[in-house]
């Protein structure tokens, strides 16, 4: 199913929304690219697209190097990274053919914490079967059970 994913208007929404992405460190504003952001490949992207995710696209116009001028820039949104998407520009035109990619936020290193350090951390823990994957770089930290 095809979901139309958008980046809320509202002020207060909007800022909600952002609040989750604990691996940026700077939103950025219309002009700019949030921070941290990296050189990228399109595989990369369309790997992390296709496993799905996607909760939202935000539309800027930034100033890239590739293009020494204003560029249109999506950035797709997801739970743990973002990228941003832009072409070259080849005359006057976009050439659809050579995508320039950022990766947006934080390369995260994952390891699992035990029971212990969860609760040092405050970050609940529910048993043998529950595992908790923590990144020392932002502290972003994602768990599943494998018991279901
Ligand atoms: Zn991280």
């Amino acid at each position: 199913m095809l979901m139309l994913c958008h980046i809320p208007k509202d002020r207060k929404e909007k800022d909600n929304f952002y609040k989750q992405f604990q691996w940026l460190t700077a939103l950025g504003n219309f002009n700019t690219l949030p921070q941290p952001n990296f050189e990228s490949t399109q595989e990369r992207f369309l790997n992390k697209l296709h496993h799905g995710g996607l909760l939202g696209i935000s539309y800027r116009q930034c100033i890239l190097k590739e293009n020494n001028s204003y560029s249109n820039v999506n950035i797709y949104f997801f739970r743990d990274e973002a990228f941003a998407v832009a072409y070259k520009i080849k005359g006057v035109k976009y050439d659809i053919s050579s995508p320039i990619v950022y990766k947006i936020g934080c390369e995260h290193k994952f390891r699992e914490l035990s029971m212990k350090e969860c609760n040092e951390k405050g970050i609940p823990h529910f048993g043998h079967c529950y595992h908790v994957y923590y990144c020392d770089i932002c502290g972003m930290h994602k768990s599943y059970d494998t018991s279901d």
